[in-house]
């Protein structure tokens, strides 16, 4: 029998925790914002006609962040203006969803948070519930929409497949182990820096170095390429900024109850794990040594942070996950992550 993916029920990944607290993060060029669809476009052009730019090299039109600032041109200290003045819903859609991303499964849907704004990562934060995300996953029909779908038919390993169901039993004690927090890379069962396909790290760092520019996402490419130019050449880093300092400065005026930095590691682990996006590049063997590879080099941008701007450690954490999280959905470590191979 043929078992199709369902967006319901939503599903919420235990211990998941976000509010919007305005730290401002997620409003900023550590990302573009968007793909912006035509109908998004459309309600742009009449609020501001100079809000939408086109990203050289990509079709879709994104959110314009201003050059003074690095910001949305909506964006101020109060927040969003479109919120504020004209109601949450009118915010473009990628405003609406963020962080939430949505995986169909044969169980239903998987809901699940991208760990790039402070608050995902840091604070006293409440649970994440189904009743929550739901308006923020829905399309212009009012239909969820889910940007990955997996079938009953799950890759454990180069040589073994597994129901939906057998595979999510055997999940379930990784992402307790990663949200637990201890022995990481013990729960991943992988090494960091497998060989790669046709390329080597060193060239991954320095298409990561070759960067240029102010942004926060062209800062983030920088640490991530140095910590892999350390990590496998032992090249020293050089001209590192950090221009999402105020957004992080402000989260950690909030954060009272400091967890291990390995909380804040494994938190984003476990999301990685249970949005199964991994599942495009190919088995869970092999996103475990992509991810060990990240947490590796996670580890080495938070300990760089903590010498050169010493703060709670959690926060440095926090830090280094953003820039992870980032520059993992870039196309310079997608085509990395294509190149590692099944172990
Ligand atoms: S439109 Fe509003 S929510 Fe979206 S990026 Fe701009 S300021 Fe942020």
């Amino acid at each position: 029998m043929t078992v199709l993916a369902k967006r319901e029920p939503l599903l919420v990944r235990p211990g998941a925790r976000f509010d919007c607290v305005g730290d401002g993060l997620c409003c900023s060029d550590i990302h573009a914002v968007g793909a912006l669809t035509d109908e998004d476009c459309e309600a742009l052009r009449v609020i501001s006609p100079d809000a939408i730019d086109r990203h050289e090299g990509e079709d879709a039109a994104v959110l314009m962040m201003r050059s003074d600032t690095g910001r949305c041109v909506f964006w101020s200290t109060d927040g969003c203006a479109i919120h504020s003045q004209l109601g949450p819903e009118m915010k473009p859609s990628p405003c609406i969803q963020f962080p939430y991303a949505l995986t169909a499964t044969p169980a239903g849907g998987r809901i699940s948070t991208q760990h790039r704004c402070t608050c995902r990562t840091l604070g006293q934060l409440p649970l994440v519930t189904a009743e929550d995300a739901r308006p923020n996953l829905l399309d212009s029909n009012g239909e969820l929409k889910p940007e990955h779908v997996v079938l009953d038919d799950i890759p454990w390993s180069a040589t073994e497949s597994l129901s939906f169901a057998e595979y999510a039993k055997r999940e379930a004690g990784i992402i307790g182990a990663l949200i637990e927090g201890r022995h990481l890379m013990i729960a991943l069962q992988a090494e960091a820096f497998p060989e790669l396909d046709a390329m080597t790290w060193t060239e991954v760092a320095d298409e990561l170095l070759e960067f240029h520019g102010p942004s926060r996402a062209g800062a983030a490419a920088r640490w991530f390429g140095s910590a892999i130019g350390f990590l496998v050449d032992r090249r020293e880093p050089a001209g590192l900024d950090r221009p999402w300092a105020d957004s992080f400065e402000q989260a950690g005026q909030r954060v009272v109850d400091p967890v291990s930095p390995n909380r804040v590691f494994g938190d984003w682990l476990a999301d990685e794990v249970w949005s199964m996006r991994w599942t495009r590049f190919g088995s869970l063997a092999r996103a475990r040594t992509e991810l060990a590879t990240r947490l590796t080099i996670a580890r080495r941008i938070a300990g760089w942070l903590d010498i050169s701007t010493p703060k709670q450690d959690n926060i440095s954490a926090a830090e280094a996950v953003m820039i992870v999280d980032v520059i993992g959905t870039t196309d310079i470590w997608e085509k990395a992550q294509g190149a590692i191979g099944e172990p």
